[in-house]
C-alpha cells in the first residue's frame, strides 16, 4: 500500500490530507501526483469521483509560493464544479498559506475584485468570466507556473474551447499543465497536442469501463407509470437519491409531485439564478435534503458522497451522460445503485447505451413480473429518436486517429506503477471513452 507521503508531498499538505481522513492515495493520486510534482505535464482520464482534484490541487498546492502572485490556474466548465474545486483546495491547504478564488459567472463582480485584491495564489474559474477579468487586468497570468483544465470534455460540450484557447494562449509557455477529460474525443486531443508539452498519459483501459461499484438496472414502463415506481424505488433509501430528469418541466414536476407526497425533495435546473442553485445545492450536500432533482447541464461534476441511488427518470440523450450520471453514486469506493425507467418511446435510445453497459445489468421487467406491452422491445431494434436510429456519439471511439500519443511518445505512455493492477492503458491499449473508472 503505498502511503501519500512517499508520493513527494510535504508535511504541511500531509497534515491536510490527514485531517481529512484520507488514509491512502487512489490510483489516479498514486499515478499523477509524482509526475506533476517532478514538472511534467499530464493528460488523464478521469471521471469525477475517481479523486482528480486532490491530484492536481496537492501537486500544485506543493509548488506554489504563499504571496508570490496569482501562480495556479484551474479551469472547469461550471460554477458547481469550481466551487467545489475551491472548496477542496482550502481543505487540503489548511496548513499552507496558499489562498484561492473561485471566479465564475452568475457572481457579482465586486465579491470577486475585493478577493483578488486581498491576493490570492490560485485562481478556479469558468472560462468567460475569467476572460472577464483578463480583459479588465483584474486578473493576470504572467506569474502563472501550474495550469489545470478540468472536465476537458465537458468545456468543449459547453462550446468553450476557443475560450480556453484564448486563456491558454495569454499564459507563460513555461508552466506545468494537466488536462483531465472523461472522454478523449478529437478536440481535446487537439488541445492537447497543441498546449501540453509531452505530457504523460494516463487512459483508461477497456477493462476499466466498468461501472464498478455501481448496481446497475432498467425498468421499462409507460411514461404515465414512472412517478408511482419511482416513490416505490426511494421509499426504502436511507441515504440520498438523485432523480436525472431530461427537461426542466420534468424537473419541476417531479419535484412538485415527491413534495406532494412529503418527500425532503430539491431541484435544480440550468434557469434557476446561480443563488437559488447554490442554495439548493448547499441543502443537499449538507442533507437538509434527501432527494436531489436535477438535469444533466446543473448536476455535472456535483460531488455528494451519500447519495447512494441515482433514478434515471428520464433515458438521458447520449450515452456519455448516462455515465456521468450514475457516477453520482457509488464515489469514493463506496457501493450504489442506479436505476434507469426507460419509456416505450425511449427503447431506443436505450438500446444504444445498454450496449456500452460491460457490466451486468438487471432487467427488473423480468425481476419483478412487469409486464410490458408493446411486444418484445428489448430485442426489438427501434430507432433512436435522436439519432435517426444510428448508434453515433460525438466523441471518439478510441481510435487514436487524432494523433493522441504521437511517436516521439512512444515507449513512454504506459504507466508501470501499481504492479500487476493494470489500470492503465498505453497508447496501444484500447481507449475507452464514457465509462467508469475506478482508478
Ligand atoms: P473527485 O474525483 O476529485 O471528485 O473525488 C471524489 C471523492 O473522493 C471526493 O469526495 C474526495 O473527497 C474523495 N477522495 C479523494 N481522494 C481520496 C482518498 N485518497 N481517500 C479517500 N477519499 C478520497
Amino acid at each position: 500500500m503505498t502511503e501519500f507521503k512517499e508520493l513527494g508531498l510535504n508535511d504541511d499538505i500531509l497534515k491536510g490530507i490527514k485531517d481529512l481522513g484520507y488514509k491512502e492515495p487512489f490510483p489516479i493520486q498514486e499515478a499523477v501526483i509524482p509526475v506533476l510534482l517532478a514538472g511534467r505535464d499530464v493528460v488523464g482520464q478521469a471521471h469525477t469521483g475517481s479523486g482528480k482534484t486532490a491530484a492536481f490541487a496537492l501537486a500544485m498546492l506543493q509548488k506554489i509560493k504563499p504571496r508570490n502572485g496569482i501562480q495556479g490556474l484551474i479551469m472547469a466548465p461550471t460554477r458547481e464544479l469550481a466551487m467545489q474545486i475551491t472548496e477542496e483546495i482550502k481543505k487540503f491547504g489548511k496548513y499552507t498559506k496558499i489562498r484561492v478564488v473561485t471566479v465564475y459567472g452568475g457572481q457579482g463582480m465586486g465579491i470577486q475584485l475585493d478577493a483578488l485584491d486581498r491576493g490570492v495564489e490560485i485562481v478556479v474559474a469558468t472560462p468567460g468570466r475569467l476572460i472577464d477579468h483578463l480583459k479588465r487586468g483584474s486578473i493576470e497570468l504572467r506569474d502563472i507556473t501550474h495550469i489545470v483544465l478540468d472536465e476537458a470534455d465537458t468545456m468543449l460540450d459547453m462550446g468553450f474551447i476557443e475560450d480556453i484557447s484564448f486563456i491558454l494562449d495569454l499564459a507563460p509557455e513555461d508552466r506545468v499543465m494537466s488536462l483531465y477529460s472523461a472522454t478523449m474525443p478529437t478536440e481535446i486531443l487537439r488541445l492537447s497536442e497543441e498546449y501540453l508539452n509531452n505530457p504523460k498519459q494516463f487512459l483508461l483501459s477497456a477493462d476499466d469501463l466498468s461501472g464498478d461499484g455501481i448496481d446497475q438496472s432498467f425498468l421499462v414502463i409507460k411514461d404515465r407509470d414512472k412517478f408511482k415506481y419511482l416513490i416505490d424505488f426511494i421509499k426504502p433509501i436511507k441515504r440520498q437519491c438523485i432523480v436525472f430528469c431530461s427537461t426542466k418541466y420534468r424537473t419541476r414536476d417531479v419535484a412538485k409531485f415527491l413534495h406532494q407526497e412529503k418527500f425532503n425533495a430539491v431541484a435544480i435546473e440550468g434557469d434557476m439564478s446561480q443563488h437559488r442553485r447554490e442554495q439548493t445545492m448547499g441543502k443537499f450536500r449538507s442533507g437538509k435534503a434527501d432527494i436531489l432533482v436535477a438535469t444533466d447541464v446543473a448536476s455535472r461534476g456535483i460531488d455528494v458522497p451519500t447519495v447512494e441511488l441515482v433514478i434515471n427518470y428520464d433515458v438521458p440523450n447520449q450515452e456519455l451522460l448516462y455515465f456521468h450520471r450514475i457516477g453520482r453514486t457509488a464515489r469514493a469506493g463506496a457501493k450504489g445503485k442506479a436505476i434507469t425507467f426507460v419509456s416505450y418511446s425511449s427503447v431506443g435510445d436505450w438500446n444504444i447505451i445498454k450496449r456500452q453497459i460491460k457490466v451486468p445489468l438487471e432487467d427488473l421487467n423480468q425481476k419483478m413480473g412487469i409486464q410490458i406491452s408493446i411486444p418484445d422491445p428489448l430485442k426489438r431494434q427501434m430507432p433512436s429518436r435522436r439519432y435517426g436510429g444510428q448508434s453515433r456519439s460525438n466523441y471518439s471511439r478510441g481510435g487514436r486517429s487524432g494523433g493522441y500519443g504521437r511517436s516521439h511518445r512512444d515507449g513512454d505512455s504506459r504507466d508501470d506503477r501499481g504492479g500487476g493492477r493494470k489500470r492503465y492503458s498505453d497508447r496501444g491499449g484500447k481507449n475507452s471513452y464514457g465509462g467508469r473508472s475506478r482508478w
